[in-house]
């Protein structure tokens, strides 16, 4: 058997998904895919989906284009 992780989030009472995401964020890695996130919480393609997805859960209509997702995006393409 594995040995489990022992860090400071070992003894928190949260869900085990959300000591992924702050062992994630501690790390600087997506956290959703554990991808490397160079900037923000999440890499490029989580960042776009988190964007769009809360754009329309909340009904939306503008886009803060200096938003980093979008800086980030431009550069990609
Ligand atoms: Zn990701």
């Amino acid at each position: 058997m594995r040995k489990r992780i022992e860090d400071e989030f070992t003894t928190l009472s949260i869900s085990r998904q959300r000591k992924y995401q702050l062992r994630m964020q501690r790390d600087k890695r997506c956290t959703e895919c554990g991808e490397k996130a160079e900037q923000g919480s999440r890499c490029l393609k989580h960042l776009i989906k988190a964007r769009e997805r809360q754009r329309d859960k909340r009904g939306l209509k503008r886009r803060y284009l200096n938003t980093l997702s979008y800086r980030l995006e431009s550069i990609a393409a």
